[in-house]
């Protein structure tokens, strides 16, 4: 089965009653863009910026973060998405150039957006960087923990702005749905983006209270449990309803008990590990998008994870 997936992994993810879903890779690197082509992504669904940041005792100039994302660019032809998702730093992933008052709740404080909004210069040349790597190639920027249209528009204008001098022909610009705020609240915001990335592991920490990395807990943080599902399908139906498309690119996008509910409720990409990408691939095509729309109303009914994961589990 996995040579079958491999083998077939640069063919379409289509259900078998012809429903196309995009299967895309998470990478932490862009150094690894080529590799993840090779092994059937579609694009690169998120782009982990951190390792820019990371790497450099200071802020990385403008014609450093030109070079590095230029590699993913390349790797990827002019065909390829690459979503970019903008620095997401903070609290618990401290930098150095950036001290943040020590925080008793890091994962309830300054990060993602909220702290790049505070130093919007850092902000806008990323921006810029991204947009003069990707010239005509089909870029997607997208904000990490928003919580309401506001944030978005604050960084939104960032886009807006660099856009004025810096050509750039095929540029999306969305949100990641990390915060049960945002997916609650995706009817205000669905009019305003051109699409939404669900980030399955902090949009689960955040509905279960559960630190993602909890010793003891973290096991608990089942992004299949009922009450994310019921988060991911108002996304889905806010997004919808206004033509957007929506992404998954956390954790349970590469779950295979998870992929036939997350169709089955409406996603229009996945986006894994790139090791991931073939099996994920040929999960889609064993299924029927009719039959994954009754399993996820199915599940959305249950009242736990435990409940979901047992009736998947009994198929
Ligand atoms: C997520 O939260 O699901 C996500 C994809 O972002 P990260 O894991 O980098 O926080
Ligand atoms: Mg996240």
């Amino acid at each position: 089965r996995v040579k079958e997936a491999f083998d077939a992994r640069f063919e379409d993810a289509t259900t078998q009653d012809g429903h196309r879903i995009e299967v895309c890779a998470n990478l932490g690197n862009t150094a690894h863009a080529a590799d993840a082509v090779e092994r059937g992504a579609e694009g690169v669904g998120l782009l982990r910026t951190e390792f820019v940041f990371m790497a450099h005792p200071d802020a990385p100039d403008l014609e450093t973060q030109i070079s590095e994302y230029s590699e993913a660019f390349d790797a990827l032809g002019t065909t390829r998405p690459l979503v970019a998702r903008t620095l997401d730093v903070g609290g618990d992933k401290p930098l150095d150039y950036w001290p943040v008052p020590q925080e008793d709740n890091p994962f309830l404080g300054l990060r993602g957006i909220r702290l790049a909004l505070t130093k919007p210069d850092i902000l806008e040349t990323q921006i810029r960087a991204l947009l003069m790597a990707a010239g005509d190639r089909p870029l997607r920027i997208m904000f990490p923990m928003v919580k309401d249209v506001a944030e978005f528009h604050a960084a939104k204008a960032i886009v807006d702005r660099v856009r004025e001098d810096v050509q750039a022909s095929d540029v999306q610009v969305g949100v990641m749905i990390e915060i049960p705020s945002c997916a609650l609240l995706a009817p205000s915001l669905a009019p305003h983006v051109d699409f939404f990335s669900i980030g399955t592991n902090d949009l689960t920490q955040y509905t279960l209270a559960i630190d993602r990395g909890h010793s003891q807990l973290s096991s608990q943080a089942d992004g299949l449990h009922p009450a994310v599902l019921r988060l991911i399908k108002m996304t889905v139906d806010a997004a919808h309803a206004e033509g957007r498309w929506v992404g998954v690119c956390g954790e349970l996008a590469s779950d295979a008990q998870a992929v036939p509910v997350l169709v089955g409720l409406g996603v229009d990409e996945l986006s894994v590990a790139a090791r991931q990408v073939a099996l994920v691939k040929s999960r889609v095509r064993e299924l029927t998008l009719a039959d994954s729309k009754t399993l996820a109303n199915q599940m959305l009914a249950l009242p736990t994870s435990t409940a979901v994961r047992d009736a998947l589990e009994a198929l």
